[in-house]
């Protein structure tokens, strides 16, 4: 299968298998190729049109109707407020949005198909001949969350769906290796990389596709049981309430997990638990999604690699450069670039956010990390969120890891405060499951973590705060420590 864009890729799919099933709508393939084409009609090149709901069948029929007509598909987040809302929508300049009533609070002033009239809508297409759209053609614009600053729009192109599969089947590496039995949830939602990416690769491989319109670990944990689902892919903070459900997901035969930074308390439960293949990625919604991966192969229990988030699929490439961009030996820590023949058309509207990010090919990725001898990229958390503790560099990611090996923890967080003798200190945020105090958390970390990395504060809290994709929401927690001062971005 060398189709190089959703819609014809979808085409080559085209059976009464069954490609979707949400709640208690079922669609086969014949059904979301011809609802594909239908919605094509009403829709013309370069159009961008918003989509603000939970995952639905609708979101599909969407996306592959753009494909097929060059229209681009803008998800947005159905959790934000109606100003969020509103600055993705202008920023995008969006035509139309299609929006789920749940959501008529923030829908921005704009011509709206409400999604509960879309088969309505779909009938009165008017008899268009809808121009299909190309391989380096733009399908979607998906945009950040915004954790680290204002949402920009990511524009994708149609291709980047199909290169890591290419990559892995080209050179015999195919550790998808989807089969045709295969049922896939989908969990992660479809206006993040992660759900999206999945999302097509489970309909471009031609399998029953599970989609959830909003995840919970109960409704998951049920739905890989009801349908037999054997082969996923979540975010660690979803895995961790999976597994916290405590029923067999032994059906299960492989889950691709990324996105965060997982703990090795976490991948070892997992292993012991259910059991099956797990493949690790990592990449930026800038990417396409995954550039970099560790396969089924390099989980070995207690072996080194298993703290690596992988290497690079071949014809993609890491480095690690320093602030000025030149490149750092092997072990050093820097700055990630990545090359991805995947990877983001542009900023819309945002030439010189592109420009910063963009250079030679290349994506600084706003990671910090390194790389080993054999190419395995090992990486520590994003630049902007290091603590510089009297002048060493501490990474959040790596106290969280550790802490989430005491039986006692549920989740945690690490933050830098203000520290008037270290100029930050690192402020741990923990979410406990049995009693424990933060004296026996430090007795814990220590000798586990060098001193200066050590929490000088623990705070016991409900839950931490976390985006859709999983990850922690520093800025929400840093926010009451440093409202009065400038933080200092590395
Ligand atoms: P923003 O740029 O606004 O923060 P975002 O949170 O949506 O937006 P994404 O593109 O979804 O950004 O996330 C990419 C980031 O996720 C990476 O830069 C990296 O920090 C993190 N990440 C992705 N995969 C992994 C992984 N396997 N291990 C650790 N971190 C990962």
């Amino acid at each position: 299968m060398r189709e190089r864009t959703l819609g014809a890729a979808l085409r080559a799919q085209v059976s009464a298998r069954t490609a979707l099933i949400c709640g208690d709508t079922a669609l086969s393939y014949a059904d979301l190729d011809r609802e594909a084409d239908r919605v094509a009609r009403h829709l013309s090149t370069g159009e961008r049109v918003a989509y603000l709901g939970k995952e639905s069948p609708h979101y599909y029929e969407l996306l592959f109707g753009c494909s097929r007509s060059g229209a681009v598909l803008v998800p947005i987040n159905w959790r934000l407020t109606a100003a969020e809302v509103g600055h993705v929508v202008e920023d995008s300049g969006a035509t139309v949005v299609f929006a789920d009533q749940s959501c008529a609070k923030a829908v921005p002033d704009l011509p709206v198909v409400w999604l509960e009239d879309f088969e309505v809508w779909k009938a009165h297409a008017p008899q268009g001949n809808p121009v299909a759209s190309g391989p380096d053609d733009a399908v979607v614009q998906l945009y950040t969350s915004g954790t680290t600053g204002l949402p920009k729009g990511v524009v994708l192109g149609q291709h980047g769906f199909f290169e890591v599969c290419a990559a892995l089947r080209d050179n015999g590496l195919d550790w998808l290796d989807w089969r045709s039995e295969d049922i896939s949830l989908v969990g992660v939602p479809g206006f993040h990389i992660g759900g999206l990416w999945w999302a097509v690769q489970g309909l471009v491989a031609g399998i029953t596709n599970v989609i959830m319109p909003a995840f919970t670990p109960g409704e998951a944990v049920r739905l890989v049981r009801e349908h037999g689902v054997t082969i996923t892919c979540v975010v660690p903070a979803m895995l961790r309430l999976m597994l916290d459900e405590r029923r067999p997901l032994t059906q299960l035969r492989k889950i691709v997990y990324g996105g965060s930074p997982i703990s090795e308390a976490l991948l070892a439960r997992c292993l012991d638990e259910v059991g099956c293949e797990l493949a690790q990625i990592y990449g930026l919604t800038e990417t396409g999604n995954t550039a970099v991966c560790l396969p089924p192969s390099e989980h070995v229990p207690g072996g080194a690699r298993m703290q690596a988030a992988g290497r690079p699929y071949p014809g993609f490439a890491v480095e690690i450069r320093d602030r000025e961009g030149n490149p750092l030996p092997v072990g050093e820590v820097g700055e990630v670039w990545l090359r991805s023949p995947a990877t983001m058309l542009e900023y819309w509207n945002n030439p010189a956010a592109t420009e910063e990010s963009l250079v030679d090919g290349w994506l600084r990725t706003g990671d910090a990390g390194h790389v080993d001898e054999e190419g395995y990229v090992f990486l520590r958390d994003r630049i902007k969120d290091m603590i510089i503790v009297a002048g060493e560099n501490v990474y959040p990611a790596e106290i969280e890891g550790v802490l989430a090996g005491h039986p006692a923890v549920a989740d945690a967080a690490v933050i830098g405060v203000p520290d008037e003798r270290w100029g930050e200190a690192v402020h741990a945020f923990v979410v406990t499951e049995e009693k424990v105090t933060a004296r026996e958390l430090m007795v814990f970390l220590q000798g586990k973590l060098a001193s200066f990395k050590l929490p000088l504060r623990y705070e016991f809290v409900e839950a931490i705060p976390r985006n859709p994709s999983g990850k922690v929401l520093r800025r929400v927690l840093r926010d009451r420590f440093w409202r009065d001062r400038e933080r200092q971005v590395n």
